[in-house]
């Protein structure tokens, strides 16, 4: 069977538990489209005297869920989102000659060109972690810093290779994500006094407070989220053999020794027992078994073009947390 008709029939089923996702999230797209016509009928109120126009500016509410599946067709506008989202930055020269070396390490054990990503930029953050979402890679300063950056780069252009990257975007994107409030605007919220004068007034108070719960509540269940908790198990248990594909990947790039000796430094003090790990959105599989596989899979690693260029970056930073992968924890409630 060709190629790309095996790679089109392997990707059914995740496409399919997508389409199952998108499906649960409608109750998330009708509460959307009932707080935007709210809105849109107070605006046009405001501006024409008159609602008549707010029914069509409501039906607009289709286009976030549009976004979500925009990006497994295209990996347009998300890295810069995805960037803004997390605070990166643009990489340094220093910081731009050592992933430009790891780069090089990693070609010397393979004959394919690598697939790289669209770009990439950095998390100021002593911990060593990457991340891929759609086609953009993040790299924390820390793993900058860190001779373990050729493996975990192997490891991540793994998800780059697949359509990891894309499956990433897409479910992030089901979620709306506010940017974060200020300290000063909670503080400034909690100190809000109220005052109880008499009965008339605190039935007010009281309805009022009730009406913005109600409100408070359908604005949180309209940022998006539904049908990905419904279906968290399954993504957790795929996400979790994604990772050891990933894995396989970068010992076929001749990682193999070096990510399980990230992994022992790094991961697995962070590792914790998961009661019913099939019902949960677990993300990772245990990092003792991912080093047991790489320890197995060393055979695989075989240098394919002259040179022993050993890539240390910088200094190695402090031993720090934070096991790899997707960074989607800080953005979408799936690990
Ligand atoms: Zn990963």
């Amino acid at each position: 069977m060709p190629r790309p008709v095996t790679r089109v029939l392997s990707s059914l089923p995740v496409l399919a538990l997508y389409a199952v996702t998108l499906l649960f999230e409608t109750p998330v797209i009708l509460v959307r489209w009932l707080l935007a016509l709210l809105a849109a009928a107070l605006l046009t109120l405001m501006l024409h005297h008159s609602a008549a126009g707010a029914a069509g500016l409501a039906q607009y509410v289709w286009l976030c869920s549009a976004w979500s599946v925009l990006a497994l067709i295209t990996p347009f506008g998300g890295g810069w989102w995805w960037k803004q989202n997390l605070g990166g930055r643009e990489p340094s020269e220093r910081e731009r000659r050592a992933y430009s070396d790891a780069l090089d390490l990693l070609r010397q054990h393979t004959l394919t060109p690598l697939r790289k990503p669209s770009g990439w930029f950095v998390l100021d953050t002593p911990q060593p972690d990457a991340a891929v979402c759609g086609n953009t890679l993040m790299l924390s300063r820390g793993l900058l810093e860190s001779e373990h950056l050729p493996a975990v780069l192997a490891h991540e252009l793994g998800h780059l290779a697949t359509s990891d990257g894309r499956y990433t975007a897409a479910l992030n994107r089901l979620v709306i994500h506010p940017p974060p409030r200020t300290a000063e605007a909670e503080l400034a919220q909690s100190r809000t006094p109220v005052l109880a004068t008499n009965d008339r007034f605190l039935l007010t108070v009281t309805l009022v407070g009730m009406l913005l719960w109600l409100l408070r509540k359908l604005v949180g269940f309209a940022k998006g989220g539904f049908g990905l908790g419904l279906t968290a198990p399954f993504w957790g248990s795929y996400w979790r053999e994604r990772e050891y594909l990933a894995d396989m990947h970068a010992a076929r790039l001749g990682q193999a020794e070096e990510l399980a000796d990230f992994l022992e430094v790094h991961a697995l003090m962070h590792d914790h027992p998961v009661p019913f790990v099939w019902l949960t959105d677990h993300t990772h599989p245990p990092t003792e078994l991912r080093i047991d596989r790489l320890l197995k899979a060393r055979s695989l690693t075989g240098r394919v073009a002259p040179g022993d260029v050993f890539v240390k970056a910088a200094p190695a930073g402090p031993p720090a947390a934070g096991p790899d992968g997707p960074a989607i924890d800080k953005t979408l409630p799936l690990r």
